[in-house]
Parts: C-alpha cells; sequence; structure tokens
C-alpha cells in the first residue's frame, strides 16, 4: 500500500518547508492542499463569485481546473491553464481564503481532489484536515505549531522579498491571527489535532532539526 504523510498545522507555522523537504528525502510526492482553496479563492475574486451564493459556487467549481506540476519539489499550481503560484500568496488572496475555504462545496470538491492524487502514490500532503478527513488512515500525522509572532515575522520577511512593501508585519499578524480564527471555529472540518497526529512545535527548532524529527517518525 502507498504511503501519506499527513502535516496539518497554524498557518505559516513551517508546514511546507517540512512537507517539502520530507518529499524530496523520502522521494514522495508533495502537495500543497492550501494551494488549492488560494487558487479558488483566485478564481472567485477575479470572477466576482459570491461566497453566500450556493448555485454560483457550484457553477463556479465546474469552471476551475487546477493542476501542480513540481519541479525540484517546489509545487506550482495552474489554474485553468495559468501558472498561479506567485499570485496566490499575496494579500487579497489571503485576505479572502478563509471565506471560501469555509464553505461546504469546495471543501468537498477538494477532498475529492486530494483524496484522488493520493490514491495510489506516496505523498506527503499539508493543510488543515488532511489528518483528520482527507486521509485519516494517513500512516504518519504531524499537527504543527510555533509562537505567532515568529510566524508572522517568517511571513512578512517571504513578502518583503517578493517585492511588497505595502503590507506591513502587524497585516501579517492580523491576517494570521484572524485565519488561525476562522480555520478553527468553521463549521465544516475545522483546524483540529487528530488524536493520533504527532505534535512538532518548531518556533526554536531549524528546518534542519525539523526535517531530522520527522524522519526518525516516518522511518524508525
Ligand atoms: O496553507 P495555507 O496557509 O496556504 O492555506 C491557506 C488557507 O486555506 C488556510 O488559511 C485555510 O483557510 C485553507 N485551507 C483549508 N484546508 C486545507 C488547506 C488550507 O481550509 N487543507
Amino acid at each position: 500500500k502507498n504511503l501519506v504523510v499527513a502535516i496539518d498545522g497554524y498557518s505559516s507555522c513551517g508546514k511546507s518547508t517540512l512537507a517539502k523537504a520530507l518529499a524530496k528525502k523520502l522521494g514522495f510526492i508533495y502537495i500543497d492542499s492550501g494551494a488549492m482553496y488560494r487558487a479558488v479563492t483566485l478564481y472567485f475574486i477575479r470572477n466576482h463569485v459570491n461566497a453566500n451564493d450556493h448555485d454560483a459556487v457550484t457553477d463556479a467549481l465546474q469552471h476551475i481546473e487546477l493542476n501542480f506540476h513540481s519541479r525540484d519539489y517546489e509545487s506550482h499550481i495552474t489554474l485553468n491553464g495559468e501558472e498561479v503560484s506567485e499570485e496566490i500568496r499575496k494579500m487579497p488572496v489571503s485576505e479572502n481564503v478563509s471565506e471560501v475555504s469555509a464553505i461546504k462545496e469546495v471543501r468537498k470538491e477538494m477532498v475529492r481532489q486530494q483524496q484522488r492524487m493520493g490514491k495510489s502514490k506516496n505523498i506527503v500532503m499539508d493543510g488543515r484536515d488532511i489528518g483528520t478527513t482527507v486521509f485519516e488512515d494517513a500512516q504518519v500525522k504531524f499537527f504543527m505549531t510555533a509562537d505567532p509572532k515568529i510566524r508572522a515575522e517568517r511571513r512578512f520577511k517571504e513578502l518583503q522579498s517578493k517585492g511588497d512593501t505595502e503590507t506591513s508585519l502587524e497585516d501579517v499578524f492580523e491576517n494570521l491571527a484572524h485565519r488561525d480564527y476562522a480555520d478553527t471555529t468553521r463549521k465544516e472540518s475545522p483546524l483540529v489535532r487528530a488524536e493520533d497526529a504527532i505534535i512538532l512545535d518548531n518556533t526554536d527548532i531549524t528546518p534542519e532539526e525539523q526535517l531530522e524529527f520527522a524522519l526518525n517518525k516516518v522511518t524508525p
């Protein structure tokens, strides 16, 4: 049977860094489930899809095709053939993604696609509901946390390095707090630690140490 490593946790606490490194080391496929919710959000913004309009949402989902293209374990996502990997990291998407990802129909469709991707391949998937909903029977599950201030600083630096000079550290901190609150309190598969998930607090440990810790759990 194929192996699934599920990595869940709060916003910007290093899930994708660990997931990528782990996938590379193990030769598994890395899937960034957050990128999918972000790409759907970008489509909704561009096409003025009203999140409260059930028919509009259902119709929009039928017109969205997402694909991953992985190069050197950096995951790239396309939305209807267009490369949107950079666009989906920007603030407009970050500010709307929690609302869009709380929609029942959106989650149902994303989960369906995610389950298909991990059906027969060895994968590392990161997100919010991977160990609880998408792959409840994943062989290894991690739940990541980190100090909110450190998370905001990391994400702020990342935005700055991409040329975003408008967004302040305060804005980033608030966005993370807002998303964590929305993600943990929503009705549809809220962010919660799976009972069998291994907690990994990366406030004071380096990415290399995290990788070593995680590798020991996957291949003891
Ligand atoms: O992981 P990332 O921060 O890019 O995810 C963006 C948003 O997508 C999260 O704040 C959350 O609202 C949503 N998400 C989700 N379920 C997942 C992955 C992401 O609801 N499995």
